[in-house]
């Protein structure tokens, strides 16, 4: 007998090709799958003839459901967690269980495909060496303006996912807190018909998507460039004027070797700056 195990299969995001086999064959063989929503699994159960129960879970479900599935698998039987699109818990239920059943000593598998935010960087052409994901923004102006204010010295590509009626609002807010230049990708409708990339400026893509009421409809995907790094080479006011008071009583390798401690800036860097001024 195969260790019951917990697998927490990704599903589709519009496009059923994307199904990997190995979710398929998870599904034909665990004992029981938990679902976001039963009617909408249903539905690819069906197309990929999978004839396993189906039981409703979701992280509000109370702790008693929780733990009748941990119960389930203490007993030896396996259970896979899928959510309606995508990965179960990326801004989908299933922590609760995943860590429950960590807790209880379960084995717990990945069973990996598609993810909107993964799907929607790879395409995006922003920098995807860092990059967060912050969910659904408040869906109420003020809490919205608030958390993106949070977010604007982010340094990486900040990802959100968006609901069509509130995108419009939402760029309006980008291009308020983050300014009208900081370029930002809207991802609509991955791996579907009408998929379509926007990008540009903030406020570009706003003038993009208040054009046309076909981009405020469907699922998507909001990504905003990161902030600028740092420019290397201009000087904070602070580090020069470490470099300079260290250089009017030491030598300029020396001062400028002392000034990096200090300050963290290469001291190459305050060395040119120390023989530019003068
Ligand atoms: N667990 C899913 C995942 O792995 O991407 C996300 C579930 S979340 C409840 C649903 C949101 O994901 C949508 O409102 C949208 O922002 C994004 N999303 C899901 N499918 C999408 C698609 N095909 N194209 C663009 N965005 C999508």
């Amino acid at each position: 007998m195969t260790e019951p195990t917990l697998y927490v299969v990704a599903t589709p995001i519009g496009n059923l090709g994307d199904m990997v086999p190995r979710a398929v064959e998870t599904l034909q063989t665990v004992q029981l799958i938990a679902a976001e929503d039963t009617r909408h699994s249903a539905k690819l159960l069906e197309h990929f003839h999978i004839k396993t129960p189906l039981l409703a879970y979701h992280d509000h479900s109370d702790s008693k459901r929780t733990q009748y599935l941990i119960e389930k698998l203490r007993a030896g039987e396996s259970i896979a967690l899928i959510s309606d699109a995508g990965t179960p818990l990326v801004s989908d239920p299933g922590y609760q269980l995943v860590a429950a059943a960590q807790a209880a000593g379960v084995r717990v598998v990945p069973i990996p495909g598609a993810c909107a935010l993964i799907a929607a960087l790879a395409a995006s052409g922003l920098a995807s060496d860092r990059f967060s994901f912050e969910g659904f923004l408040p869906a109420k102006q003020v809490a919205r303006q608030k958390r993106l204010a949070e977010l604007v010295g982010n340094t990486g590509t900040t990802i959100f996912y968006e609901a069509p009626h509130r995108i419009l609002e939402s760029l309006q807010d980008v291009v308020a807190v983050f300014g009208a230049e900081r370029p930002v990708v809207v991802a609509r409708e991955l791996t579907k018909t009408f998929e379509t990339f926007l990008t540009g400026s903030a406020a570009d893509v706003l003038a993009q998507v208040a054009a046309d009421s076909n981009q405020q409809r469907g699922e998507i995907v909001l990504l905003v460039q990161g902030a600028p790094k740092p420019d290397a080479a201009a000087l904070d006011s602070e580090a020069t004027r470490i470099m300079a008071l260290l250089a009017a009583e030491l030598p300029p390798k020396k001062a400028s070797a002392l000034a990096e401690n200090i300050t963290g800036v290469k001291k190459k860097q305050l060395y040119q700056w120390y023989v530019d001024q003068k």
